[in-house]
């Protein structure tokens, strides 16, 4: 690749104003990571903080920790999650998974909006929160029925598509902000206004726009909302999710699991659930303190780098990336997977392939070239580029792309096994 364009990137990098924060997190030698909207990178200081965890709140104090911090933390970090995401403290808890919580809010959402039938999502969302809505009809609300809005393009949803399926026997809706393959994000106030307009109920899954996108569900109107805290959040594997409920639908909304964290005085002990008032209400069980812990920390750097920087770095660096994609890998049977919009788009983009599979591998595995490169493959032909503003550099957005001409020029693809692993 022509040698003004890594010019040009070693610049931007220069003038970067968040470049300081690279540094906050261990970057193995060699390696270019482009996979934060999958599993974020570790901050540096993360083996520390939990040694302080384990060694001091769980090793020294034991059960003491509880009353010491370990019972207010889910709130602790719900309140930093709170001004990423544009609402109140009082509506957001930390608890369970991104699916176990999609499955307490949709399960709320239609048990409150009794008489309506449908729920909405799209064919772009993720297939976890399609089974959760699968599950539920099957189990509990066995007279309502999924619809999934189209696609036309296998990358965008367009407005009209959703009002063809919007009536006024639409209970749910729910979208991902921002779709997993092909980064296709939603104009969530409008999108919200639409839904309301039909009187239906909006739940929005943010585990793809959570810390790479300044999110306002206050202002959006948002009545539901949930998130995951391991991608550009940060919270490292499994780390616990997070809920939102709009503050006025609280009283109204009842979790379908009433464990004692859900109740108003789990230390009474008493025989009948009496439901918490408040948006605690929606925690199940004892929530788990290590991996809670851990995003309690690795937010506070997102939070300092502030979310609006964020995603300024996000737009030039995905820009950039389009850009030499463009011009570099077009004309060697690349396509472009994802919105040209910005506006239209989260922080990671989608290139496809014939090959996709195997040249993901030729780039995670390589037999030539300096570095050890990581984005994913998503079925059928997508490799999946994630830009996480806060570690990547402008300079390993050219070393990817170099590198993917590089493999297809010279066809190294061939040198790997169609075989796919398990976790792709
Ligand atoms: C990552 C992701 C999830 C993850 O759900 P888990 O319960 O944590 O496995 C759910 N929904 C979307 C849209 C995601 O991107």
């Amino acid at each position: 690749m022509d040698k003004t364009e890594l010019n040009r990137a070693i610049e931007l990098d220069q003038n970067d104003q968040l470049k300081g924060f690279r540094s906050k997190f261990k970057i193995p030698s060699n390696l270019i990571y482009l996979d934060g909207n999958s599993l974020g990178m570790m901050p540096n200081d993360m083996n520390n903080y939990i040694k302080n965890v384990t060694d001091h709140e769980w090793g020294d104090r034991l059960i003491r920790s509880w009353n010491e911090g370990w019972y207010i933390r889910p709130k602790e970090v719900a309140s930093k999650i709170a001004k990423i995401i544009g609402a109140q403290d009082d509506e957001v808890i930390v608890c369970d998974s991104t699916s176990i919580n999609l499955y307490k809010l949709a399960y709320s959402a239609l048990k409150y909006q009794k008489g309506r039938k449908t729920i909405i999502s799209d064919e772009l969302n993720f297939p976890s929160d399609i089974y959760i809505f699968q599950g539920l009809i099957e189990s509990t609300f066995k007279n309502h029925e999924l619809k999934l809005v189209k696609s036309n393009d296998n990358i965008t949803i367009t407005e009209q598509n959703i009002s063809d399926v919007l009536d006024e026997e639409t209970a749910l809706v729910s979208f991902s902000h921002v779709a997993f393959k092909s980064s296709y994000m939603y104009d969530m106030k409008r999108i919200t206004e639409l839904v309301h307009n039909k009187g239906a109920l909006v739940l929005w899954d943010l585990s793809h726009s959570a810390g790479a996108i300044p999110l306002n569900l206050n202002d959006s109107n948002v009545d539901l909302a949930i998130g995951c805290t391991y991608k550009y959040l940060n919270g490292g594997p499994g780390s616990p999710a997070f809920l939102y409920v709009r503050k006025d639908l609280q009283k109204e909304m009842q979790s379908p699991i009433w464990g004692w964290f859900g109740a108003k005085n789990p230390f009474d002990f008493d025989l009948d659930f009496i439901e918490n008032n408040d948006i605690k209400k929606f925690m199940t069980g004892t929530p788990s303190i290590l991996s809670l812990s851990a995003v309690n920390q690795s937010i506070k750097i997102l939070l300092e780098a502030g979310i609006g920087n964020v995603r300024e770095k996000s737009i030039d660096q995905t820009e950039y990336l389009i850009s030499l994609i463009n011009k570099n890998l077009l004309n060697i049977g690349f396509s472009l997977g994802s919105p040209v919009d910005s506006n239209k788009r989260g922080s990671h983009i989608s290139i496809q392939h014939d090959e996709a599979y195997r040249i993901c591998k030729a780039l995670i595995d390589p037999e030539v070239g300096n570095y050890t490169i990581i984005p994913d493959f998503r079925e059928p032909n997508n490799i999946r580029i994630g830009i996480a503003p806060l570690y990547n550099t402008f300079e390993e957005i050219f070393e990817l792309v170099n590198q993917l001409q590089l493999i297809v020029n010279n066809e190294m693809f061939n040198n790997y096994s169609k075989n796919k692993e398990s976790v792709t």
